[in-house]
């Protein structure tokens, strides 16, 4: 292969694509979008921060020509996923979508599911701690909680949080016992997270089923029309290989 991809990224599957095209010999420059002050960076070229919306993006394709765009961001970056499917409708260049698949629910977990973060806030109402793996954007939902919140994220939460919050800075994976020990250390009697999917942070849920801990999941956003998902590094690789980049 040998031609030029751009990887939207910020996740562990686009570092990993990244490193799998740059080993077959792909020209790959991977967009990360700047929130995270160190970020892991992928081998490859790396360029970051927006690209200033679809048009913003469709510019940039046209001064930096690449056979392909693989949107390999976060299931909830439901801006920069909506900008790559009208950049690429709008630039004819070929887009592909990997998603890794959602988590599901296995005997003894109690899950609740809700559509938004407002909705998890309303759902935590009358538990006494609260731990919550949203991520640190979006936090300003949880604002008026009262009960004891536990927000863990990789750089510091921004203001308006809950009155009563204990930040724990850290980066994924997590281990089961660094879990449980979490949940337990805090007295956590119910978690919040959005259904990231993936191995990386699913130990929490694995923790919340073992010590009888409800867990509360914000649902995906929908994905654009039209444009084709896969959820493995090599299935992606198999698209890029059939279109001969
Ligand atoms: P978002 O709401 O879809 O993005 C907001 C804006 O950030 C986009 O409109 C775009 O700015 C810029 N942006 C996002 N991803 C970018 C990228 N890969 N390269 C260049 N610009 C990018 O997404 P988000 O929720 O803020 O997430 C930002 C990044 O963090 C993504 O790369 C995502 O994969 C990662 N992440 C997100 C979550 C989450 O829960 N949302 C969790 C883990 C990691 P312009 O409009 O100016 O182009």
């Amino acid at each position: 292969m040998t031609g030029r991809v751009l990887v939207l990224g910020g996740t562990g599957e686009a570092r990993r694509l990244a490193s799998a095209l740059v080993a077959d010999g792909v020209d790959v420059v991977s967009s990360l979008a700047g929130r995270v002050a160190e970020p892991a960076l992928p081998p490859g070229a790396v360029r970051i921060g927006g690209f200033g919306g679809a048009g913003g993006l469709a510019e940039w394709l046209r001064a930096n020509p690449v056979d392909a765009v693989v949107d390999a961001t976060h299931p909830f970056a439901t801006a920069m996923t909506a900008s790559a499917a009208a950049a690429a409708g709008a630039t004819g260049v070929p887009l592909l979508r990997l998603q890794r698949p959602g988590w599901s629910a296995q005997p003894g977990d109690d899950w609740r599911w809700v559509d938004s973060l407002a909705g998890a806030a309303g759902a935590v109402q009358g538990f006494g701690c609260v731990f919550l793996t949203t991520g640190r954007q979006g936090l300003a939902a949880f604002a008026g909680l009262t009960a004891h919140c536990v927000v863990r994220s990789v750089d510091p939460p921004e203001p308006p949080l809950p009155a009563r919050t204990t930040t724990v800075l850290a980066r994924g994976p997590f281990s089961l016992d660094d879990e449980l020990a979490l949940l337990r250390e805090h007295a956590v009697d119910v978690v919040v997270t959005k259904d990231s999917g993936g191995p990386m942070t699913a130990a929490k849920l694995t923790a919340a089923r073992e010590l009888g801990v409800p867990v509360v999941l914000v649902r995906r956003p929908p994905l654009p029309a039209g444009v084709p998902v896969v959820a493995t590094v090599d299935e992606v690789r198999g698209w890029i290989r059939s279109r001969a980049i």
